[in-house]
Parts: structure tokens; sequence; C-alpha cells
């Protein structure tokens, strides 16, 4: 290994990652599992200081939350790609079809090279460490540049990464829009970005200049049906776990409700009675996390007034006594019922604890409010009636679904986790991941034996004869 020092200018620590790569293609198995277990020791050893930053990041974030989301997480991943790698990074052999036979054929997985991973800020280091962790596994190098919403989390991740990496191997730079994009401008064999579906059409336009290509894990707005067939009461909690987790900072957070008509203050009363488990107190609990910034708290509180103003009937959930205060970013959950189609809560991702509830007449006037937007990088469905439930997975699209839950989809490692559409393009997760960083080379082994003469020219009665033969093979 070369020691290459992480203050470098960020073409240089390219640099120097590049000519690592191409000088050891052939990584071996132990080594990739050695840079895995630096991982796993780093998030042992620096997980409290981590979650501490991050809390330090939002203002209010429990730790706990960091554990189970950030680390809970990585921790599974990590596991399985420890366990699976060495079977993932074997050549497969392939079939050889008759015409080319007795040549045989396989695919070679070989590391792509060098891997960019730009990273948002509401899980900072599930976000940025699993794709790069994923990325180590195949074999490649990595550059992780995280966001700068989260400058305490962001520099520890920095300091405890060069500690127990080359620069070479794995490397953060740290910078806003500016570094991002130069970030994403450089030649990587493969860059990886988790954020907004607005910047990410500007990282596949800086990508494409390279031919560089790109995972884009995006946002949108993820639509929770409640099934006429539903037990609300028992769904509720679900829902907002899944909607005031993180405070609703969470890419595939149930972004808005499609309601039975009718069922809408039984709902509200569910739901309700579910924020009142969850989070006894809203203000001041440590459970509940601040809007990370100023300017996404003022986003969402616009969002609300707008709705008001055009008479949508916003209910706030409070919980506990006092009023969260505006300081500490703690937004009171709220319910926006028949929210107006030319709502701004309508046409962009919400991003935090307001749910609009829409109410449905008939289950396809439900699918088609879901078919009048992008496609969406989550699904909930509700309900006991599975001929509903299967006509609703038949008719839709979306990155992933979970049914009679919310979220969890994302954690079972065999599913690959990615968007469609304005909600990305690319998946990771499992041994779908470890391929998203793999390059997948076909390799024919002719034979000895090979007649692959007779296709030779000159073309004449001996070649007219072998393709009629052929032909009746194929
Ligand atoms: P964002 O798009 O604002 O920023 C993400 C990253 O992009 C940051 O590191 C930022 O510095 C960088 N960036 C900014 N300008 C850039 C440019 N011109 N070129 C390259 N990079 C640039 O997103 P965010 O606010 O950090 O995160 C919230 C968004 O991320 C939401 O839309 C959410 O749905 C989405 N998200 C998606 C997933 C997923 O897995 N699909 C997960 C988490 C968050």
């Amino acid at each position: 290994m070369t020691q290459t020092p992480p203050d470098l200018p960020m073409r240089a620590l390219f640099d120097a990652q590049y000519q690592a790569s191409r000088a050891q293609i052939d990584v071996p198995l132990a080594l990739r599992l050695d840079r895995l277990q630096r991982l796993r020791a780093l998030i042992d050893v620096h997980g409290a200081a981590l979650a501490e930053a991050v809390q330090a990041d939002f203002g209010v974030r429990s730790p706990r939350l960091t554990e189970v989301a950030d680390f809970f997480v990585l921790r599974a991943l990590l596991g399985d790609l420890e366990k699976h790698t060495g079977a993932w990074m074997r050549p497969r052999r392939v079939r050889t079809p008759i015409y080319l036979q007795p040549a045989s054929a396989h695919i070679q997985r070989q590391p792509l090279g060098v891997v960019g991973v730009i990273g948002p800020w509401n899980y900072p280091l599930q976000l940025t460490l699993g794709p790069a962790a994923t990325a180590l596994a195949a074999g490649n190098r990595v550059m992780i540049k995280p966001s700068e919403l989260t400058p305490h989390s962001s520099a520890l991740l920095a300091t405890v990464l060069h500690q127990a990496f080359e620069a070479d191997e794995l490397c953060v730079v740290q910078g806003g829009a500016d570094v991002a994009h130069e970030f994403a401008s450089l030649p990587f064999d493969h860059l990886f970005f988790t954020g907004s579906t607005a910047v990410g059409r500007k990282v596949a336009a800086a990508a494409a200049a390279n031919l560089t290509p790109t995972t884009l894990e995006l946002g949108g707005k993820s639509p929770c049906i409640i099934d006429a067939s539903c037990d609300i009461g028992s769904a509720a909690i679900k829902i907002a776990h899944g909607k005031l987790l993180n405070a609703g900072q969470t890419c595939i957070a149930p972004d808005y409700v499609l309601l039975p008509k009718g069922r809408e203050a039984e709902f509200e009363q569910a739901f309700a009675a579910a924020v009142a488990s969850l989070f006894p107190t809203l203000a001041g609990n440590p459970d509940y996390a601040s809007i990370v910034s100023d300017r996404h708290h003022a986003r969402l509180q616009a969002m609300l007034s707008e709705a008001r103003a055009q008479g949508a009937r916003v209910v706030e959930v409070q919980t506990g006594a006092a009023q969260a205060a505006a300081s500490s970013r703690q937004m009171t959950p709220a319910l926006v019922f028949n929210p107006q189609p030319g709502l701004r809560l309508m046409n962009e991702e919400i991003f935090g604890p307001i749910l609009p509830v829409l109410s449905y007449r008939k289950l396809d006037e439900a699918i088609a409010t879901i078919h009048a937007a992008p496609r969406p990088l989550a699904l909930y469905w509700f309900g006991s009636d599975t001929v509903a439930r299967d006509h609703v997975l038949q008719h839709t699209v979306s990155g992933g679904v979970t049914v009679n839950d919310t979220l969890l989809h994302v954690a079972h490692e065999n599913l690959p986790f990615g968007g469609v559409g304005e909600s990305g393009w690319g998946a990771y997760h499992g041994e779908t991941g470890f391929l998203r960083f793999t390059q997948q080379k076909p390799v024919l082994l002719q034979s000895r034996f090979a007649m692959g003469s007779l296709f030779y020219p000159p073309y004449g009665q001996r070649f007219d004869r072998i393709m009629g033969l052929l032909k009746r093979w194929l």
C-alpha cells in the first residue's frame, strides 16, 4: 500500500486511487474481508462518538435512533457481505451453445476500480458507509463525499476513516455543493449518489461527461394505501412510526395516505393515539428528531401555511404539555385532510412530519392518483383482502413495497433496494449491490478442437451446407 495523505487535493486522491486500482485488479478475499472488518471495528469503537456527532448535527436526534437506523442496518449489511463475498466473487461457469462447442465459457467478477459515493444528511453514516462497504467487498477503492448539512459527523467520519484506511483505499472529501459538483465530475468507474431527485439530475449530467455509470438513490412521494379491509387501529401505529422516524426525514417514509372515504375521523383518532404512544411528549423529547436545518423547517412550515390558506383541514397532533420551541426545530406532526392537488405538499417530496390524507371511493381511483405522479421510491399497502393487495401490486410500479408495515423492505438484505424513474435507478443490498460495483467480464475459452474455420470465407457450398444444418438446431 502506498502512503497517500488524506489532505491531498481531491484530484490527487482520485489519481492515487486510480493508480492503486489498476495496479491491483485481483483483490484477494482476505484483503476484502480485512477492509470490512476495519469498518466494523470503526463502528464498534467510534459508534458512540459518531452518534453524538449526528445528534449535534440535528440538534435533537437520539443516539439510539442512530444506533438502530444507521449502525444496526450497517452491521446487518456488513455481516451479509462478510458471509457471502467469497462466493459472490467467484467466476460463474455458463452453458455453451452447441455451435460454439467444444469451447467453454465463464463470467469473471472483477472490481470496477474507483467508486465515488455522495451521501445525504438524513442517515449520514448508513448511507455513506453502506454503499462504501459494498463497493469495498467488490474489491474497489472508494471516495466518500458526505453531506455538508451534517458537518460534525462528516468531520468525525473523515478522521476515523483516515485512521483506519490508506487514502488510496478509502477516503473522505468534505465540502458543499461546489465541492460536490467537482467530485461528481471526477472520472470514477462508478458514481453512487443518494439524495434528492433535483440534485440527482445534476449528478447524472456531470457523470455523463465522463461516461461514468451511476446509481441514483433518490426521493419522491411514497404513497400509503389503506384498503377498505384494513384494521386502521392497528395500522396507524406502523404508519405513524414510518412517518415520524427521524421526524419524517426518511427517503422511504410514507409521504401521503390514500384512505377509503368516510373513515377520516377513525384515521385521525387512531393516528393521534399512535403518536401519543410513540412520543408521549413531543417538545424536548430526545426520541423525536429535529428538522435538520432552519431552511428545511421554514420549508415545511410554508407547506402547512399554504395548505391552510387554500382551505385544507390541518390537524396538528400535539402530545404532552408544551408546544415545541421553534428554536429546537422539533416540528409537531400534522395531518392534512383534502389537500388541493396544486399544493406544494402534493407536488414535492415532504421529507418532514406532515401527512396529507386523500380520500378515495374506489381502489382504482387510488391507483390513478399514484399513476398521476412520478413512480415512487416505496409503496405501502395495509389491509387483509389479498385480492385487493395483489391488484395493487400488479397495477403499480415502485422502487419497493412493504405490505402491512412501513420501511421494512429496506432492512431485508436479499431484496434489492433502489428507485425507479424519478425515484432513482440502480439498486443495492445483498448480491445486487455487490454486482452493482462489479464488472461481470464474459470469457470464452476456445478449444483446440474448435471448428470456427467452417464459418470463414471464402463462402461457398460447404458454408451453405453448414448453415443449413445449424438452422435446424436454432
Ligand atoms: P441533496 O440532494 O440536497 O444532497 C445530497 C448530496 O448531494 C450532498 O452530499 C450534497 O453535498 C451533494 N450535492 C449538492 N449539489 C451537488 C451537485 N451539484 N453535484 C453533486 N452533488 C451535489 O439531498 P439531501 O437533502 O442531503 O437528502 C435528502 C434527499 O435525499 C431526499 O430527497 C431523500 O428522499 C433522498 N434520499 C434518498 C435515499 C434513497 O436511498 N433513495 C436515502 C436517503 C435520502
